[in-house]
């Protein structure tokens, strides 16, 4: 099969390349597709640029041009629930777009006509992601995620979307991603390690956490890798 695997930084997708080693590099969109050959599998790996619109493109071009039968997501995120650490993973059971307002006209926060306030994440990847986190002793915590054209350092913002949307966790770009593989019906997962508490000190904490906690969250999407191909 065809795996797409995206981050939105460099520093998100740098430890699947030196994983997935040999590749080749192809550039299109403006941006560089790196495409390597894994167990008889053909992976295809890019970070998108932070921000819905380039995951928008990036989610598109992996798709339509790269023919990607599954979009799987790593990165950081910055946490609203308490639970959540820096350096924790969470798996989004379902997305939604915490900036997206059009509520003068009386509809819900998150919601035009004819979309979904939420989007909810492929069933069978949330359990394959569970299963390796029982197989690795890891705690996997699954949850909402809200995404934004923002990155959020307040903590009353921070309560605001996670009252809203009971949203555990916010970051930029995996919404977007939902958006797109629902739309041309292809399986995602997004999946997150905390990089910061989107407080006052989310700055900080990003800037030294953003490394430790990319690698968490790709490393684990390497063992996910794994088991959906064992599965294929
Ligand atoms: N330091 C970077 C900007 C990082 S923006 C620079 O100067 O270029 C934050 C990125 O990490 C986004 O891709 C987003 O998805 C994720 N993220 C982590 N914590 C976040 C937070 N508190 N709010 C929003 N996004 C966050």
């Amino acid at each position: 099969m065809t795996i797409g695997l995206l981050g939105a930084m460099v520093e998100e997708i740098e430890p699947l390349l030196e994983f997935f080693k040999d590749y080749e590099c192809i550039e299109y969109a403006e941006n560089r597709f790196y495409i390597a050959k894994y167990k008889e599998h053909k992976i295809v790996i890019a970070y998108s640029k932070i921000g819905k619109v380039y995951a928008t493109l990036t989610a598109t071009v992996m798709i339509e041009r790269f023919k990607v039968e599954t979009i799987l997501f790593s990165g950081v995120a910055g946490a609203i629930s308490k639970d959540l650490k820096i350096g924790d993973l969470i798996v989004a059971k379902a997305l939604c777009q915490h900036d997206l307002d059009i509520t003068a006209f009386g509809h819900p926060y998150g919601f035009v006509p004819e979309g979904q306030v939420c989007y909810k994440t492929d069933s069978k990847l949330v359990n394959i992601a569970k299963s390796v986190a029982k197989d690795k002793g890891i705690i996997l915590k699954e949850g909402i995620i809200a995404t934004g054209d923002q990155f959020v350092a307040d903590t009353k913002r921070k309560e605001w979307v996670g009252k809203i949307f009971e949203a555990d966790a916010l970051e930029m770009e995996g919404g977007a991603v939902a958006v797109v593989a629902h739309s041309l019906k292809v399986p995602f997962l997004i999946l997150r390690s905390i990089s910061d508490a989107a407080d006052m000190d989310a700055g900080f904490d990003f800037d030294d956490f953003l490394k430790s906690s990319a690698t968490v969250s790709a490393e684990f999407l390497i063992c996910i890798v794994d088991k959906l191909i064992e599965k294929n």
